[in-house]
C-alpha cells in the first residue's frame, strides 16, 4: 500500500467519529499524493504525514456561565494548536452550537495551508465552542466570553497563538474576549485579531475575507480569459464574509443576486442592497425575512434553494457541506463558470469532483478565503509596530496578497501536471513550504 493510503487509513481509524476532519485530511493527502511519492521512503521513514495530520496540541475546558435569569449553562471550549512551523499559531473561533472537536480539528488543518498561502509568517490553529451567541443578550454573551477567556488566556500569546473570529463571533465578542484578557495578563497586546479600531484593530480587518475572494476571483477569471464584470453571481450566507464578498462584487460590476441565511434565502433580481442587508443582519441581527420589507421586488424563501438560480459565478460563503452534488449539478446545468469558495469546505468531496470534471473553475476555501487572515496577520503586524495603517494601504496589501495566491496556485498545478486544478494547487502550494520548515526543525 502505498504510504498516502495507509496514513489515510489510519486517519480514518483513529478519527473515526470526525468525518469532517476525515474528509479535509483525505483532500488534502490525495492533492499532495504526487509529491509525497517522488520521496515516498523518506517521508515514511520520518513519520511525516503522521505528524502532519496530528494537532501538536488539543485543548478542551469547560465554559460556566450564568444566563440572565441566574440560571447557570455549562459549554464546551476548544483550543486546537495544529501546526507552528512557520509561526505562531493563528486562526478563529466559532461559536456554533454545531461546534464539537471534529469541526475545530478540520478548520485547524485547514487553517495550516491556508495560513502557508498568504506568504505569511503564521501557522495554523483553531477554536471555539459549541455556546450559541443566537438569541443571547449583550450581557449574556459578555459573561460567556468572560468564562471563556478565563481559560483560554492560560494558552494564546501574541507570539505563541493568536486567535480571531469566525461563525459567530464578530466585533462584539472580540471585544469583550480582548477586554478579558487584558484584565487577567495585564497585557495590553495583539493577542487577538478583528478588534476594533479605538483598541489595535486593523482598518479592512471586517471587509478582508469578502473582498480578498472576490480579488482572488476576479484574477482567476481573468486567467482563464473570463471578465467578471456584468456577470450574474450567486452568494450564500449573510454573515461577514458573504456581505463583504457581495459588497465587492457589485463593486468590480458583477449582480448578486442571492443571499442566505440559517433559516431561508433571497433572490433579488434587481441586486443584493447591501445597506439593506447590513441593517437586517448587522444591526437588528434579524431573519432574511425582514430584508424583503423594504425590497418589493425580493423573494424570500423558506430552506436551502441559493444554488437553483441560473448564475456565472458561485460563492459559498455560509458554512462546511452547504453545496452538494445536486446543487453541482443543477451549478452545472445552468452554465455556471466558477465557484470560489468563501466559507471553510462548503462543497463536498463530490460536488468538487463533478465540477471539476465538468470545466467549472473551482477555488478551495484555503485559497480564496485567506484574505481574512492574511490581514489579521497584518492587523499584527501593525500591533508589534504600534501603528495603524491606512484603509488603502491595507487593501493594497491584501489584494496584492490575493493576486499572488491566485498565482502561486495555478503555478503549482502546472508543475505538477495538473493545469487548472486548483484545488491540487493550493493544497501543494502550501504544503511545500509548511514542509519545507518542518524538515529543517527536526522531529517535533
Ligand atoms: P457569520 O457568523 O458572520 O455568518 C455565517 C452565515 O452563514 C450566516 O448568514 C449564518 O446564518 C449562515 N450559517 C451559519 N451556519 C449555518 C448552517 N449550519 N446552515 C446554514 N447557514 C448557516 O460567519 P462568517 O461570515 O465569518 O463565516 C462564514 C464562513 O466563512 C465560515 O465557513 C467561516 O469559517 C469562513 N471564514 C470566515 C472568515 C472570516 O474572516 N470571518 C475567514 C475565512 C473563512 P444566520 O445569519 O442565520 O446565523
Amino acid at each position: 500500500m502505498s504510504y498516502v493510503d495507509e496514513v489515510l487509513e489510519k486517519v480514518k481509524q483513529k478519527n473515526a467519529a470526525e468525518p469532517e476532519f476525515i474528509q479535509a485530511v483525505s483532500e488534502v493527502l490525495e492533492s499532495i499524493r504526487v509529491v509525497i511519492e517522488a520521496d515516498e521512503d523518506e517521508y515514511r521513514r520520518t513519520a511525516f504525514l503522521e505528524r502532519l495530520t496530528e494537532p501538536e496540541r488539543q485543548i478542551k475546558f469547560r465554559v460556566p456561565w450564568v444566563d440572565d435569569k441566574g440560571q447557570v449553562q455549562v459549554n464546551t471550549g476548544y483550543r486546537i494548536q495544529f501546526n507552528s512551523a512557520i509561526g505562531p499559531y493563528k486562526g478563529g473561533l466559532r461559536f456554533h452550537p454545531s461546534v464539537y472537536q471534529g469541526i475545530i480539528k478540520f478548520l485547524g488543518f485547514e487553517q495550516v495551508f491556508k495560513n502557508s498561502l498568504t506568504g505569511l509568517p503564521i501557522g495554523g490553529g483553531k477554536g471555539g465552542s459549541d455556546f450559541d451567541p443566537k438569541g443571547k443578550s449583550d450581557n449574556e454573551v459578555m459573561r460567556f466570553c468572560q468564562s471563556f477567556m478565563t481559560e483560554l488566556y492560560k494558552y494564546i500569546g501574541k507570539d505563541e497563538d493568536v486567535p480571531a473570529g469566525d461563525i459567530g463571533v464578530g466585533g462584539r465578542e472580540i471585544g469583550y474576549l480582548y477586554g478579558q484578557y487584558k484584565r487577567i495578563t495585564n497585557l495590553y497586546e495583539g493577542v487577538l485579531t478583528g478588534k476594533g479600531l479605538t483598541f489595535g484593530g486593523s482598518l479592512a480587518r471586517t471587509e478582508a475575507t469578502g473582498y480578498g475572494l472576490l480579488y482572488l476571483t476576479e484574477e482567476l477569471l481573468k486567467i482563464n480569459g473570463i471578465e467578471l464584470a456584468g456577470k450574474t453571481v450567486c452568494v450564500s450566507g449573510a454573515g461577514n464574509v458573504a456581505i463583504y464578498a457581495i459588497q465587492k462584487a457589485e463593486q468590480l460590476g458583477a449582480k448578486v443576486v442571492t443571499c442566505s441565511d440559517s433559516t431561508g434565502w433571497i433572490y433579488d433580481p434587481d441586486g443584493i442592497d447591501v445597506p439593506t442587508l447590513q441593517e437586517v443582519k448587522e444591526v437588528k441581527r434579524a431573519r432574511l425575512t425582514e430584508y424583503q420589507t423594504t425590497r418589493p421586488n425580493a423573494e424570500y424563501h423558506e430552506g436551502k434553494g441559493v444554488w437553483t438560480i441560473k448564475c456565472d459565478v458561485a460563492l459559498p460563503c455560509a458554512t462546511q457541506n452547504e453545496l452538494g452534488i445536486e446543487d453541482a449539478k443543477t451549478l452545472v446545468a445552468n452554465g455556471c463558470l466558477a465557484v470560489c469558495e468563501g466559507a471553510n469546505m462548503p462543497t463536498t468531496l463530490e460536488a468538487t469532483k463533478y465540477l471539476q470534471d465538468n470545466k467549472v473553475i473551482f477555488a478551495p476555501g484555503k485559497a480564496a478565503n485567506a484574505g481574512g487572515v492574511a490581514t489579521s496577520a497584518l492587523e499584527m503586524s501593525q500591533n508589534s509596530e504600534r501603528l495603524s495603517w491606512t484603509f488603502e494601504e491595507v487593501d493594497a496589501k491584501l489584494k496584492n496578497i490575493m493576486v499572488n495566491i491566485t498565482h502561486n496556485i495555478d503555478a503549482a498545478a502546472k508543475k505538477y501536471g495538473m493545469e487548472g486544478n486548483y484545488v491540487a494547487g493550493a493544497n501543494i502550494a502550501g504544503f511545500e513550504k509548511v514542509a519545507q520548515a518542518m524538515k529543517a526543525q527536526g522531529i517535533v
